[in-house]
């Protein structure tokens, strides 16, 4: 930590202003006389101030918090195992476990006082239970609740187990959309809450809904927690200091954990709830802040400016001009290459907006300086086209360039790790294997990163193990919603593509129905005869026998003797050998082959701009981001693309997509949507990046909270890069504990 330091954190600190002002004496102090500035000389009589003003919140015993949950009441060894189960082991944990739901109570109603299709909540005893089946495991269960002299049915459809959950006399509070049907009110799938008989539901007040487990009803859960909260309440520290919660407008933690388990109203709910996700998304944002800040103060790298010599050089091997885009991109990469510290910049552009030249023209400027640099795909195919393309490009040049893959034969590997380390190749172009190799590079300027939206902080980090500290650019062509840009990405600065080359063509998509295929393959076969080529794209490569989802290998024999008997027709999957892989595409590049029946293999990248016509089967077997990228291959050239999908969803979420997909030909649009569907999904959770899951915050509903607490933490972190302040120590602890081991921010004392 540098002296000085510190007396900059007490003077822009919003957090410890107001101390600051109540101990103008010792600033005083420290200006005068230098040692103070050193924080572990900080008078005693600051430090017992500043314990002062939080020792009235905070007790030192927490007696309570950390007692183990069997000793709590309400509570045996029995329910003692259940709630260990749920990862609750101390009183804290449960205070810290939050309902996943709530439900309004004041929509209890009557039997009489039901409304067609309206949200209710409805209380009655189950008088009778009845599980029919439908034949081929399709079931009904029924259940008669009677109300009074009034009865009304729940009903659930291919749910058996749920035949267990009821008794006949029991007690139980049904919400959902009541439905009249022949003259009876119905509740299909509704929430249930067994209850006491004599349990009183307070109406006008919102209901938590925990996390459900077994052998512990939602009564059961509430209880302990209000027990908890009586007990504990007094020993919760506050994570803030007074001055922050008030300027931030964030509710006391200790106002706030009653209303997130007990709400009085929506209102105070949301108070609540607004606190903690502000705090969740805060501790996350301080953790991307002090990585970020440790990238860039602690990654010493190779300056690698670029000269007009150098770019001169360079622009005169590219066959075109560059676009605007690419211009503004590679003016961003490359000041970041001119720096002493690395360069960590996420390059997003939609499929087919060129970026591969802007990687290009990276490598260049590193090899200009006589470093290395690497290019990774995720693919053998990737990374052979990439390679393909370099050396294409770099015919007339004296860069050497290498291809490092799995399938390279071990004589091969060696002689290309020797000349690696010789310093005899200046661009290595390779897969993951290339972290594996155990290639020295002695100049290692640049890493490129092509194709990874899964690249998330932890894989950097992988690469980061291996002791190098270049220049990083990652690409991605599936645009990321600026949410989890800011999260899985945070330690990224971002660069986006928004033009395309010019003379791009958009790609007419259509939503065929079953009968218009005849139609559809017509004219497929009228794009191949007129010299262009196709693709057609299925989710899988063998039949599984389960399901009705056309494999590659029948598509391919239907074809081959069906619709396209007349074409050169070709096969491609995950499952032939890279060898063979790389065949069928070189073949398919030189035109050899007419049409590629393929799985997703062909997704990201591949790039044959001949091809223009393509088929996806199942299409609701694929995300919509998914689509979007093997719309991709066909809108690469000046011929304009055409793609059929066919499809049958099952979900009322698969049908939106596909519109959408049908819809929207914007990447950047079709990446929110998608995002708005599903959340998160797989593709960006944060869990798939290797972070722990975020417990509150919703990340495609609390956008604009998680920018103010991003705001915040950069703030912070500005002003003290370790929250080495005393002041800071908790949220330290905090963001360490956290993210420490995800983020690797071990603790560097
Ligand atoms: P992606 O962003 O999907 O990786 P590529 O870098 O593969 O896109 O570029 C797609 C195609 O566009 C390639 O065939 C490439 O040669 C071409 N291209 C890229 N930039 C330009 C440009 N400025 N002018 C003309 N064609 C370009
Ligand atoms: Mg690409």
């Amino acid at each position: 930590m540098p002296s000085g330091g510190y007396l900059f954190v007490i003077r822009n600190s919003n957090f410890f202003r107001h101390w600051v002002f109540r101990h103008s004496s010792f600033l005083v102090g420290c200006q005068n006389g230098q040692k103070a500035l050193d924080p572990l000389a900080i008078p005693t009589s600051f430090r017992y101030h500043v314990n002062m003003s939080t020792s009235s919140e905070i007790p030192t015993s927490e007696r309570e918090l950390i007692k183990p949950v069997q000793f709590l009441r309400g509570v045996g060894p029995q329910r003692a195992e259940l709630l260990h189960r749920m990862g609750l082991r101390v009183a804290r944990d449960v205070l810290f476990h939050f309902p996943r739901d709530y439900r309004d109570m004041s929509e209890l109603r009557t039997v009489a006082e039901l409304e067609e299709n309206c949200p209710v909540s409805v209380c009655g005893h189950v008088e009778e239970i009845e599980l029919r089946n439908r034949g081929t495991g399709r079931t009904v269960l029924g259940i008669l609740v009677r109300q009074d002299q009034q009865y009304l049915r729940a009903i659930w459809f291919n749910q058996p187990h749920m035949r267990e959950r009821f008794s006949r006399g029991q007690r139980i509070l049904l919400s959902g959309k009541a439905h009249l049907n022949a003259g009876q009110w119905e509740l299909a799938h509704p929430h249930v809450e067994v209850l006491a008989e004599h349990q009183e539901i307070s109406t006008g007040r919102v209901l938590s809904v925990y996390p459900a487990t077994e052998g512990l009803s939602q009564h059961h859960i509430r209880t302990i927690v209000e027990h908890v909260l009586g007990s504990c309440l007094e020993e919760v520290e506050e994570v803030f200091p007074p001055e922050y919660l008030l300027s931030h407008s964030i509710q006391p933690l200790r106002e706030a954990l009653p209303q997130i388990h007990f709400p009085t109203d929506r209102t105070s709910l949301k108070r609540a709830r607004r606190r903690f996700v502000y705090q969740e998304l805060f501790i996350l944002q301080l953790a991307l802040a002090m990585r970020r800040h440790r990238l860039t103060a602690h990654n010493r790298a190779t300056e690698l400016p670029v000269t007009a010599q150098i770019d001169a050089r360079i622009r005169r091997l590219l066959p075109f001009e560059l676009t605007a885009s690419q211009t503004a991109a590679i003016q961003e990469v490359t000041s970041d290459m001119a720096r002493p510290i690395s360069m960590n910049r996420l390059l997003q552009g939609d499929v087919g907006s060129g970026k591969t030249v802007v990687a290009v023209y990276a490598m260049l400027v590193a090899v200009a300086h006589g470093q290395q640099a690497i290019l990774m795909a995720p693919t053998d195919i990737l990374a052979r086209q990439h390679q393909l393309t370099l050396a294409t490009l770099l015919q007339k040049s004296r860069v050497r360039i290498e291809l490092l893959t799995g399938s390279r034969s071990k004589s091969e590997r060696r002689d290309l790790v020797r000349r690696t380390a010789a310093g005899e190749l200046d661009v290595v172009v390779g897969t993951q294997a290339l972290l594996h190799a155990g290639i020295e590079f002695p100049n290692l300027g640049l890493v490129v990163i092509d194709e990874q939206h899964k690249f998330g902080v932890q894989q950097r980090a992988g690469l980061r193990r291996t002791g190098l500290a270049p220049h990083y650019l990652v690409m991605t062509a599936t645009p990321i919603p600026r949410t989890i840009s800011m999260t899985v990405f945070g330690d990224l600065d971002l660069t986006s593509l928004h033009d395309s080359p010019p003379g791009r063509q958009p790609v007419q998509t259509y939503w065929g129905r079953p009968e218009q295929r005849a139609q559809w393959w017509e004219f497929f076969r009228r794009k191949l005869r007129e010299g262009r080529q196709g693709y057609v794209i299925v989710p899988r490569v063998e039949t599984s026998e389960s399901n009705a989802i056309k494999s590659a290998n029948d598509a391919f024999e239907e074809l081959a003797n069906g619709e396209l008997e007349a074409f050169r027709v070709n096969l491609v999957h995950g499952r032939l050998s890279s060898d063979g892989k790389s065949a069928a595409m070189a073949d398919f590049r030189r035109g050899q082959t007419q049409v590629l029946v393929a799985t997703s293999v062909v997704e990201v990248g591949v790039d044959v701009p001949n091809a223009t016509v393509m088929t996806i089967e199942d299409g609701d077997r694929f995300g919509l981001a998914q689509l979007h990228q093997l719309r991709g291959r066909i809108s690469r050239g000046t011929y304009p693309g055409y793609l059929c999908v066919f499809s049958t969803p099952g979900t009322d979420e698969s049908r939106q997509r596909l519109e959408a997909f049908v819809r929207s030909n914007d990447g950047f649009e079709l990446a929110e949507i998608d995002f708005q569907l599903r959340g998160p999904g797989d593709l960006f959770s944060t869990r798939q990046h290797g972070m722990p899951p975020l417990k509150i915050a919703d990340l495609s509903q609390d956008r604009e909270l998680l920018e103010e607490a991003r705001r915040d933490a950069q703030q912070l972190v500005a002003d003290d890069p370790e929250l080495a302040a005393t002041e800071h120590a908790r949220l330290r602890r905090m963001a360490l504990a956290r993210y420490g081991q995800a983020l690797e921010l071990s603790d560097v004392g």
